[in-house]
């Protein structure tokens, strides 16, 4: 591929990557050889559900998204590179999988609690690097 993204790196290599259509993001879980779940990440040392060792479980990479449960404006950065305010969700990823995230909308008014959303690359050309962020699943290919 000849997209200038290519050349940007995610700021969490194991947690995610940018997915075929250059902007949704794919996630790393590891599958359970044993109950068959998903854990995440995917580096877990153990499954998160029946507490099998995940050292030589096959890594499982599905469209990031999923459920969102909870969400809050948050007024003073929570994570490295966050602006504030912005807005942490908690979203099921999958099943039994409950990660914070950051919405990429401009306020709540555009969210609701058990909305599907998805994962998307936050580009941040300067470092080089995309961060993963939220949008609502149902705002298509805006980029
Ligand atoms: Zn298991």
């Amino acid at each position: 591929m000849t997209d200038s993204k290519t050349s940007l790196k995610p700021l969490q290599p194991t947690l995610y990557e940018l997915a075929d259509d250059g902007h949704s993001l794919n996630f790393f879980f590891a599958q359970c050889s044993a109950c068959g779940g998903l854990s995440f990440p995917a580096n877990a040392p153990g499954c998160m559900h029946c507490g099998e060792p995940l050292s030589k479980a096959p890594r499982i990479t599905r469209p990031g998204g999923g459920e969102l449960l909870e969400f809050v404006t948050l007024h003073v950065p929570l994570l490295p590179g966050m602006a504030a305010p912005s807005i942490a969700g908690d979203i099921r990823i999958a099943p039994g999988i409950v990660e914070e995230g950051v919405m990429a909308v401009a306020d709540e008014s555009a969210l609701k609690h058990g909305m599907a959303v998805r994962a998307v690359a936050e580009v941040k050309p300067e470092e080089g690097v995309y961060a993963c962020r939220f949008v609502p699943a149902n705002e298509g290919a805006a980029r």
